[in-house]
């Protein structure tokens, strides 16, 4: 089979890898379609500090080839969501709905990011081996567009956790999110909020090619520092990967503000203005999404609001063209099969 391997930063190669063995309880899966994430631009220019080289791709609706004689919730020809992260679904974390933590494979097993924890391989492959078929694949309903559902896998819960738990607790509060070098979570994030109901989307440093989309969201762009308020948001999202945005973040939050981090922070130590956060009482929530765990409402909120959230894909490319889908460095594109 073939698979795209990024070879070094900004190089892609399709080369030929062995084809998956399919174990009595994991699931053989066609990838029918692949969608760039910011993750993905952060491997590709080679700042993610990840081993190369590695098998890309990450979010992905496939088809069932084969299942295991133990798997019971998928049948051969269901096409289905493939999550970002391997899980069991049986461990202590996956049970409580961590499965992002799951205990059965090593931290930061996952589809398109490397060996660092395991061969998992990518989802721009011929087959992708399901270790857990039971645990983590999601058979989609027909009314969602497999275009639309390749976020499913990564981008979509993980702005679901950054804004609808904290907008359950605190109903039309409004929401700041500050982006930095790639747009995708925030967009999510703001796109997630104003269907959830915040009464304001706020969002900051979002590139100028991606400000009609912040719109399209329903939410609004900030473009300087000082139409930031301080101490006005209950809640707060920080995709930026700046720690400078970090504290504006932190200075734009109100007291018992609730405010995430969606992007890693890859230096040993980041300064963070632990005083102003003991003042304002902040709760900070970082790490991975659960993607599994929190696959049935995020699926129910994307069939409501599919049309709105088609609008961050910038095109639909062709499988044979993934390479340069991969090689755009912003923005989100989809490639599919025939
Ligand atoms: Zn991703
Ligand atoms: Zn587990």
């Amino acid at each position: 089979m073939k698979e795209l391997l990024l070879t070094a930063p900004g190089k892609l190669a399709w080369q030929h890898a062995e084809e998956p063995v399919l174990t009595k309880i994991g699931a053989l899966v066609r990838p029918l379609a692949v969608s760039t994430c910011d993750f993905d631009h952060l491997l590709y220019s080679g700042h993610s500090g990840l081993p190369l080289p590695l098998a890309i791709g990450h979010e992905c609706v496939a088809e069932v080839l084969a299942i295991g004689s133990d798997v019971t919730s998928i049948s051969v020809g269901d096409r289905v969501s493939v999550p970002l992260q391997v899980n069991c679904g049986i461990c202590r974390q996956c049970r409580a709905g961590r499965s992002s933590s799951c205990e059965a494979v090593p931290w930061l097993s996952c589809f398109g990011l490397g060996l660092a924890s395991g061969n998992w391989g990518g989802a721009m492959s011929d087959i992708v081996a399901v270790p857990y078929a039971d645990a983590m694949l999601t058979n989609l309903p027909a009314e969602l567009s497999t275009a639309s559902a390749t976020c499913l896998s990564c981008n979509m819960p993980d702005a679901y956790r950054c804004v609808a738990p904290q907008l359950a607790r605190n109903p039309g509060a409004p929401v700041l999110i500050v982006a930095g070098a790639f747009d995708n979570i925030a967009l999510y994030s703001a796109g997630i909020a104003t269907a959830l109901g915040a009464s304001q989307v706020d969002v900051y440093g979002i590139h100028p090619s991606a400000r009609d989309k912040v719109e399209a969201m329903g939410a609004r762009v900030l473009l300087g520092q000082n139409e930031i308020a301080g101490n006005h948001y209950p809640i707060a999202v920080d995709a930026s990967m700046d720690p400078e945005k970090l504290a504006l973040a932190i200075h734009a939050c109100e007291p018992a503000a609730e405010l995430t981090l969606s992007t890693m922070y890859k230096a040993k130590s980041t300064p963070l203005p632990l005083m102003q956060m003991f003042e304002k009482c902040l709760s900070i929530a970082t790490g991975q999404p659960d993607v599994r765990s929190s696959i049935k409402s995020v699926v129910q909120l994307l069939i409501a609001e599919q049309d709105k959230f088609a609008l961050l894909i910038d095109e639909v490319q062709p499988w044979e063209t993934a390479s340069l889908a991969f090689a755009t460095g912003q923005g989100k594109r989809v490639v599919m099969r025939d």
